[in-house]
C-alpha cells in the first residue's frame, strides 16, 4: 500500500471523462460562459483505461466516473466495460446529474458499472429551473427509476443551500426511502466554480441533524463501513440510513484517500489543490507504465494536502476563486475536477 505523509493510502480515484455539463447549477457553474479544455487534450478511452490500470497496480481499488456530466461523453458504456475488465477495480461507480440516465442505465449495468449516485437537489421542477437552469427534472426522476430498475445500489447527492432547498430535507429523505436510495446531504463548499458562495448560505451538518431529529427523533451515527468515505452516515430509528458530507464545517482530510484525474489527464491530490500533475504529456510521449507508476507513487508519498481543513482556518472566508482566476485556468473549476 502506498501512503502519503499523513499515512493516507492511495485508495480511490475519481476519473472525469468530460468537463462539459448540461446543467448550470448555481453552486457549481453559475457563469454564462466558460473556458473549456481543448478537445485534443481529452483522454481517449484507451488512455483512461491505461492510466486506471497503472493506478490499480499501485493499490487503487475504487474508481468513480464523473465530470462535468459523464453521460455526455459519447459511448460511456464502452469505457465502463473496459474499466470493469480490470480485476483491480473492485468498486466502479458513477456520479451523474441523471438527466440522460434513463436510456443509459441498463447498458451501463450490462457493461459492469457497480453503483450510481445521482445528484438531486430538489423535488420541485420549478426550483430546479432556478437552481440549475433546466426544465429536465422529470428526466432526472426517470433516470433514478431506470437506475433502480437496472438493479443499481443508488445514492442521491443533495447540496443544501440556505434559502434555496433547505426546506426539503425531510421530503428528500422520504423520496430516498421510497426509491430504496441513500441520500447524502452535502454542505455547500467554497470550491473553484462556486463564485456565489457565502458562509451564510452553508447549512451545517449540525443544523441538518437538528432538522431531521425534530422530525424523526433520535439519530445515531453509523460507525461501521467505509470510514474513508466522504459522508458521515447516520441511522434513523426506523433503520433508514442517510449521509452528510460536512466538507465545509467539519472536514475529514485525515481520512481522505481520494485523488482526481481531469478529462485531460491532470492528476489532483486534493479538491482544493492549486496545481495538478500532468500525466497526459508523459502518456502521449511514450513513457512506460513503470515510469508513470513511479511518478504517481512518489507524488502520492509527498502528499500532505489538507485543503478543506485549511479553508476552515481562513478567517474571512469567501469563494476560493473569482471568475478571472477560473478563466485563467479551467482546471480550478469543480466541474473540471469532477467533485
Ligand atoms: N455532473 C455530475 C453530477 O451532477 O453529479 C458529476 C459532477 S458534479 C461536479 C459532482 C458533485 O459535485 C455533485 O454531486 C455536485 O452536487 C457537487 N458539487 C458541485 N459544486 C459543489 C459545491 N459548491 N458544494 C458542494 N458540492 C458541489
Amino acid at each position: 500500500m502506498i501512503t502519503d505523509k499523513l499515512q493516507r493510502p492511495l485508495g480511490s480515484l475519481r476519473v472525469s471523462v468530460t468537463d462539459r455539463c448540461n446543467l448550470r447549477c448555481r453552486y457549481c457553474m453559475p457563469e454564462q460562459e466558460y473556458v473549456w479544455l481543448p478537445k485534443q487534450s481529452i483522454l481517449t478511452f484507451e488512455e483512461i483505461t491505461r492510466l486506471v490500470g497503472i493506478f490499480t497496480s499501485l493499490g487503487v481499488a475504487k474508481i468513480r466516473l464523473t465530470g462535468g456530466e459523464p453521460l455526455l461523453r459519447h459511448d460511456l458504456p464502452t469505457l465502463t466495460g473496459m474499466l470493469a475488465r480490470n480485476s483491480g477495480v473492485r468498486d466502479l461507480a458513477l456520479t451523474t446529474n441523471g438527466v440522460l440516465l434513463a436510456k443509459q442505465a441498463a447498458p451501463l449495468k450490462q457493461a459492469g458499472l457497480g453503483r450510481v449516485t445521482v445528484s438531486l437537489d430538489t423535488l420541485r421542477p420549478d426550483r430546479m429551473r432556478e437552481l440549475a437552469r433546466t426544465d429536465r427534472h422529470a428526466d432526472v426522476l426517470a433516470g433514478i427509476a431506470a437506475a433502480r430498475a437496472a438493479g443499481f445500489p443508488l445514492k442521491l447527492n443533495t447540496v443544501v443551500m440556505r434559502g434555496v432547498n433547505d426546506d426539503e430535507l425531510v421530503d428528500l429523505i422520504e423520496f430516498a426511502m421510497a426509491h430504496e436510495a441513500e441520500v447524502r446531504f452535502i454542505e455547500y463548499m467554497d470550491v473553484g466554480g462556486a463564485t456565489g458562495w457565502s458562509a451564510a448560505q452553508v447549512v451545517s451538518q449540525r443544523e441538518i441533524l437538528e432538522v431531521l431529529s425534530a422530525r424523526y427523533g433520535a439519530i445515531a451515527p453509523v460507525t461501521t463501513g467505509d470510514l474513508s468515505a466522504p459522508a458521515e452516515r447516520f441511522r434513523l430509528t426506523d433503520g433508514t440510513i442517510f449521509g452528510i458530507v460536512a466538507s465545509t464545517t467539519a472536514p475529514f482530510c485525515r481520512s481522505c484517500d481520494r485523488s482526481r484525474i481531469t478529462a485531460d489527464g491532470t492528476w489532483f491530490l486534493c479538491l482544493y489543490a492549486e496545481r495538478g500533475t500532468d500525466l497526459r504529456d508523459l502518456l502521449r510521449n511514450g513513457a512506460s507504465d513503470a515510469v508513470l507508476a513511479d511518478l504517481i507513487a512518489s507524488t502520492w508519498r509527498g502528499r500532505s494536502d489538507r485543503g478543506a481543513e485549511e479553508r476552515l482556518g481562513v478567517v474571512h472566508r469567501a469563494p476560493l476563486y473569482q471568475v478571472d482566476g477560473l478563466r485563467a485556468d479551467p482546471h480550478r473549476e469543480m466541474h473540471t475536477r469532477g467533485g
